[in-house]
């Protein structure tokens, strides 16, 4: 079986769209909808066919587009059960553990509430991708909309027991900002002084800083690392506990 091809493009003002494409059997998902035309042209850009949307969640800014797409194309929608009567356009409704096969692939769905309550992060299991929307973002998390740190933390939780190989594609170009904030908290962490280094230098050539990977995010996202002695030291927050020190830190990051 080819491998499935995964194409990245920018839209909106800072959303990141992305189509995957079998060559086998020429179909293509877009993850999110962000917007029509944006996603129409990367298509066709690639000369692929659309044929399923994999919806993470309810935002607008990662459903407009889909039903648009859905009435040119008659592709396949599939997204959250918890949110279903917040997007009309779905065909098929998946939760927490649900699988589905694309292209012969089992897609592994992860239920990562937070941002919002009925978030769905797409796994590909045997390509070592997973699509984590405004849940795991580089450097940073979804700001907490709808759920509360704890539920939150626990989603970060699952998703840092993904092999750390796991390629992460997700919904916005945050990082240098993330980076500006993560170097606030954790200044002697030498792998996130490199890495901030290469994203500004990324963001300069207008490149983007995405897709990353689980291993190199536990080893500079803050929101992975609240078990970590240093960050704990900078907060004054040795005894606490992960979540409440996640927690601490998601506070910080929203009045930053
Ligand atoms: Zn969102
Ligand atoms: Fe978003």
């Amino acid at each position: 079986m080819a491998a499935l091809e995964f194409h990245q493009f920018p839209t909106l003002s800072d959303n990141y769209g992305v189509l995957i494409h079998d060559p086998e059997s020429g179909g293509t998902a877009s993850v999110d909808a962000p917007d029509a035309a944006d996603v129409r042209n990367a298509l066709a850009e690639k000369g692929w066919v659309l044929s399923h949307i994999l919806v993470t969640h309810h935002h607008w800014d990662h459903v407009q587009g889909i039903g648009e797409l859905k009435s040119e194309t008659g592709c396949r929608v599939i997204g959250p059960a918890d949110e279903a009567d917040k997007i009309e356009t779905l065909d098929e409704t998946v939760a927490d553990g649900d699988t589905f096969q694309f292209a012969g692939e089992t897609v592994a769905c992860i239920s990562t509430p937070g941002h919002t309550l009925g978030m769905i992060n797409f796994h590909f299991t045997k390509s070592g991708v997973v699509f984590t929307g405004d849940t795991l973002f580089a450097l940073g998390c979804g700001r907490i909309f709808e759920g509360d740190a704890k539920m939150m933390w626990a989603s970060m939780q699952k998703l840092m027991q993904l092999p750390p190989e796991t390629i992460v594609y997700c919904g916005h170009e945050y990082t240098q900002a993330n980076a500006k904030f993560a170097l606030s908290i954790d200044p002697d962490n030498a792998k996130l002084v490199i890495r901030a280094a290469q994203i500004d230098a990324l963001r300069a050539d207008g490149k983007p800083t995405l897709p990353t990977t689980i291993g190199v995010e536990l080893e500079t996202n803050p929101f992975l690392r609240s078990a970590d002695a240093g960050i704990r030291r900078v907060l004054g927050m040795e005894k606490s506990s992960d979540g409440d020190v996640f927690a601490e830190i998601r506070k910080r990051k929203d009045n930053a």
